[in-house]
């Protein structure tokens, strides 16, 4: 079994609250939410840092921000908006963290710009 704990979640082998899976990306409840609305997509192929991104991955990572638009409205924020986050831990540590975006802080809308 692997040690990610990401890529165990994606086969199935650990559980989590699945709210979306295609063929490239998995999407599943935070068990410490944030917010009201806190997700995480992972693209199924292990990519253990944002730092470790390549161009072969520019579509997988494309992909998990469609995923968020599809939750985001799924959950009722197209019209407040949501906020996207990444996982940009150096590589090796925490353990190996892959690429993620989040849906967090959707409650609270997007950031307010200050004039
Ligand atoms: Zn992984």
């Amino acid at each position: 079994m692997s040690d990610c704990l990401f890529c165990r979640i994606i086969a199935h082998q650990s559980p989590a609250d699945i709210t979306y899976e295609d063929d490239a990306v998995v999407a599943f409840k935070d068990i410490y939410p944030k917010a009201p609305v806190h997700q995480l997509i992972v693209p199924k192929r292990h990519i253990a840092s944002l730092l470790e991104a390549t161009e072969e991955d520019e579509a997988v990572l494309g992909r998990c921000v469609v995923a968020a638009r599809r939750l985001g409205e799924a959950a009722g924020y197209a019209e407040r908006g949501f906020r996207l986050g990444g996982q940009y831990r150096a590589p090796g540590r925490a353990g190996r963290v892959p690429t993620g975006i989040s849906t967090s802080r959707a409650g609270r809308g997007p950031p307010q710009r200050t004039p």
